[in-house]
């Protein structure tokens, strides 16, 4: 697409009108305010029908069909892989391998990538402030091979700790993994810094965008990070698809991820050889639904001015955060100076999960608990929070019903 192209203008409470399960309805009475985007975002229309077109006029298996149906069907999933590509700035679609989310991204890289070259002693750097996603498939491998995870610490407003990292970068060190954006604690890692930093060192590096695609433009090629995983269902995408993608000397060089079909070159008895990227790492039938319903997403995102979209979020997050932060025993976790719309914080002497309960009652979606991050949590030594985050399609009102619930929740708890 265009860099000039013109965009549509974009209006929060407009585009709400475009996700149906966000279409309060009156005669049910039911209101629903959704706040936990960061968990997994909320179908636009546009990716809802793409989907159920596809099922209704397009269905039928990639690759080797001869027929028309299936030709078609190819070319569509073909042409998800391209939009997605472009979307992400990679500068060949071949880049683009579609997995089932940024957990098997991870796993895919630990196993196929990392995994053969490691060697008893070497080092893994990951950062406190990981998702579970983004360790355990690195402690898996670590514990197979007797490598090392070394650890970035996090300071007490949440941010990484670099002058404390980068002396954990060394010649030990095979790969670092880090989040662009934090899900916990909506913290934004100077990204461009960290991957310079090393890969001087010769260090590869995977960016975990799971949350850092969803709130601004990304492009792997201006960044020159080897991998980077995201899910399509943060991203207003299907559930059950995702993205790895790698730079193309690495894929060419990873032995498979798992062993299946359409990820051949040619199998006989005595043994198989394999089929270039990305096919390789795509074993089976793919989730091509899933895949042409990303693309329909990227699509929706794209033809708004993404910087009007993420001031309107960082506006609601400066109003969430102004309200709540005087109320009686809130305390927020994660000050960083650059953040992502995440608001993690603690009520003294409730249980998260009793609050969101109670907002629930309200009609109002928060997420509570240690966000797949307990390393963190056991760092700040709690064992979850409350998080309210916010979409593209959250408004100065969902804040407002949001504040409004938490005031109440607290006076009775008090
Ligand atoms: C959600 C999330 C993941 C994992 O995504 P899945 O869709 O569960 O695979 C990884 N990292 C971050 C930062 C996330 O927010």
């Amino acid at each position: 697409m265009a860099e000039n192209q013109s965009k549509a203008v974009y209006v929060a409470e407009q585009v709400k009108e475009d996700f149906p399960i966000l279409v309060n309805d009156a005669a049910q009475e039911r209101r629903l305010v959704y706040l936990d985007s960061a968990a997994s975002a909320q179908k636009p229309n546009a990716v809802i029908d793409a989907v159920e077109q596809f099922y209704r006029t397009t269905n039928a298996n990639i690759h080797r069909g001869v027929y028309h149906l299936s030709v078609e069907s190819t070319m569509a999933y073909d042409r998800a892989r391209a939009r997605v590509a472009q979307f992400i700035g990679a500068q060949n679609a071949k880049e683009v391998v579609f997995v089932r989310g940024a957990t098997e991204g991870v796993n895919l890289v630990a196993r196929s990538f990392l995994q053969p070259q490691l060697e008893a002693g070497d080092e893994i750097l990951l950062t406190l402030m990981e998702h579970h996603a983004n360790f355990v498939p690195w402690q898996l491998v670590a514990e197979e091979t007797g490598a090392l995870i070394k650890i970035v610490p996090v300071t007490p407003e949440g941010e990484l700790d670099w002058e404390q990292g980068r002396k954990l970068l060394t010649e030990r060190t095979r790969l670092f993994g880090f989040c662009q954006a934090s899900n916990s604690l909506g913290t934004v890692n100077p990204a461009p810094q960290f991957i310079q930093e090393a890969r001087a060192m010769g260090i590869p590096v995977l960016v975990d965008g799971a949350q850092s695609v969803v709130h601004g433009a990304v492009d792997v090629t201006a960044l020159d990070c080897d991998f980077l995983v995201f899910s399509g269902h943060k991203l207003y995408g299907p559930t059950g698809i995702g993205v790895l993608y790698g730079k193309r000397e690495h894929l060419e060089s990873m032995r498979p991820y798992q062993g299946g079909g359409d990820m051949i070159d040619r199998v006989s008895v005595e043994g198989t050889t394999f089929a270039p990227p990305p096919e390789r790492f795509e074993a089976g039938t793919p989730n091509i639904a899933g895949a042409i319903g990303l693309a329909a997403a990227v699509d929706y995102i794209d033809q708004f001015d993404r910087e009007a979209m993420q001031r309107h979020e960082a506006a609601l997050l400066e109003q969430a955060t102004g309200m709540i932060e005087g109320m009686d025993g809130v305390t927020i976790l994660g000050r960083a100076s650059d953040k992502i719309s995440v608001l993690s914080f603690l009520v003294e002497g409730v249980h998260s999960h009793d609050i969101a309960t109670f907002l629930d009652v309200e009609g109002v979606a928060i997420r509570a608990g240690h966000h797949c991050c307990q390393p963190l949590m056991t760092h700040f030594g709690i064992s979850g929070t409350n998080r309210a985050s916010f979409g593209l399609y959250n408004t100065e009102a969902d804040v407002g019903h949001f504040v409004e619930a938490l005031h109440k929740t607290i006076q009775f708890f008090k």
